[in-house]
């Protein structure tokens, strides 16, 4: 096998850099100009791979080196190319020019299996509210229709979208896939935390993906004057909220050892203004973690603190619940199959969890599903200070290449 050509690994990442860079970040959102411009930028520069690249009904493609048995399962790697607003060069592509190398390396090789890398479309929630939508329309997870539900004002649904780019949105199941439609499949990610930078581990073994519970707590008190109403006559939203902030992160705490976190990230108050009680509080929750049941407490702690509040601060609380996702096992045989590579070849590893969604999640429902992570420095990501060092890179390359060796002519 071929060695890592980093050369040619740094000059594909950067060149995808450039489409959609400004001075506050890069910005390429799914199926933007910048978007296809960037994939069409990519294919010309992997002309000699001399891939069959095809694409399905929304988009997502498909590039492929033949086997020496075209009908078996193909070994398939990938990840995505769109990123949030004023994010960084590595988050997706890394993935993608990654198993592009991995086709480099291989290039001598006879392999039993064909070898496939999928560029997933829209993995990132920013432009249409939902992610992974590539990856879960694949996995027979939702419809156009759904995907269109969350569109902002003035800008184009996932539908529109769809057809502006000369997508049917209504043949949409023909990108639905069957389970086992391929061998397995492996994601290579930045770690988007900093556990490996601190650890100086030099690879990450994704044993779950975390997935996300998301709901809206709504207080509803009274909002009186401020300087009329005296200190026991009140039902301050706001307070009652401040409560609920604190009975969230303890909610977690308590959880911590089974890797449960959850975040309040978005305080709204009405009506907002310095001389009224806050009448109306909406506290925005995202709860997440790797054991069901440990999510499941933490859930029945907070909804116990939402009961307490609502009776002690006399307010009105409803829980809203946005979306509530079971996390996901990633295949053991394929952690194992990574981790004997990385004895093999001395290199420092730790197996681990991810909190943030991939495109993984979704297709471990079809086939087996791995994703190796590298470190990225601070463990900054979704920001344009995101970076991973070319050595680690390289490193992640090679693990990946190993195991499609492997796995390719098993
Ligand atoms: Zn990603």
């Amino acid at each position: 096998m071929k060695e890592v050509n980093q050369e040619r690994v740094n000059r594909l990442i950067e060149g995808i850099a450039g489409f959609g860079k400004s001075e506050k970040g890069i910005t390429r959102l799914a199926y933007s100009k910048e978007d296809f411009a960037a994939q069409k930028w990519l294919l010309e520069q992997i002309a000699d791979l001399k891939l069959t690249v095809t694409q399905d009904a929304i988009g997502n493609t498909f590039l492929r080196r033949e086997g020496k048995n075209s009908q078996l399962e193909p070994v398939a790697m990938g990840s995505h190319l769109d990123t949030v607003a004023q994010g960084g060069a590595y988050d997706g592509v890394l993935g993608v020019v990654g198993a592009l190398e991995v086709l480099y390396m291989l290039q001598n090789e006879e392999l039993e299996r064909p070898v496939e890398v999928i560029i997933f479309r829209a993995e990132e929630s920013t432009r249409f509210g939902f992610a992974t939508i590539g990856s879960k329309i694949m996995a027979g997870v939702g419809s156009p229709e759904k995907f269109s539900s969350a569109a902002k004002k003035n800008e184009a649904s996932f539908e529109e979208c769809l057809k502006e780019n000369g997508y049917n949105p209504e043949d949409y199941a023909k990108a639905v896939k069957q389970e086992g439609c391929f061998k397995c499949f492996l994601e290579l990610h930045i770690e988007q935390g900093k556990v490996l930078d601190e650890t100086g581990e030099q690879i990450g073994i994704v044993k779950n993906i975390a997935a996300p519970t998301r709901f809206k707590i709504i207080v509803e008190g009274i909002a009186d004057h401020s300087g009329a109403t005296p200190m026991d006559f009140r039902r301050d939203a706001l307070v009652a909220g401040a409560k609920l902030i604190l009975a969230v992160q303890e909610a977690a705490s308590e959880e911590s050892e089974n890797g449960t976190v959850a975040t309040v990230g978005v305080v709204e108050t009405e009506p907002g203004s310095i001389n009224v009680i806050p009448g109306k509080v909406t506290l925005w929750v995202d709860l997440r973690g790797v054991d069901s049941e440990s999510i499941q407490n933490a859930m029945e702690s907070i909804n116990e603190a939402v009961s307490f509040v609502a009776e002690e601060d006399s307010v009105r609380i409803t829980v809203d619940m946005l979306t509530s996702d079971e996390p996901v096992p990633l295949s053991e045989d394929l952690a194992n199959i990574f981790e004997e590579i990385c004895q093999e070849k001395e290199i420092s590893y730790r197996v681990m969890n991810s909190g943030a969604g991939h495109d993984a999640m979704h297709m471990a429902k079809l086939v087996p599903t791995s994703m190796v992570f590298i470190p990225c420095k601070d463990g900054i990501s979704h920001n344009p200070d995101e970076y991973a060092s070319p050595q680690n890179i390289a490193v992640g390359i090679e693990v990946l290449a190993a195991a499609v060796m492997h796995l390719a002519n098993e």
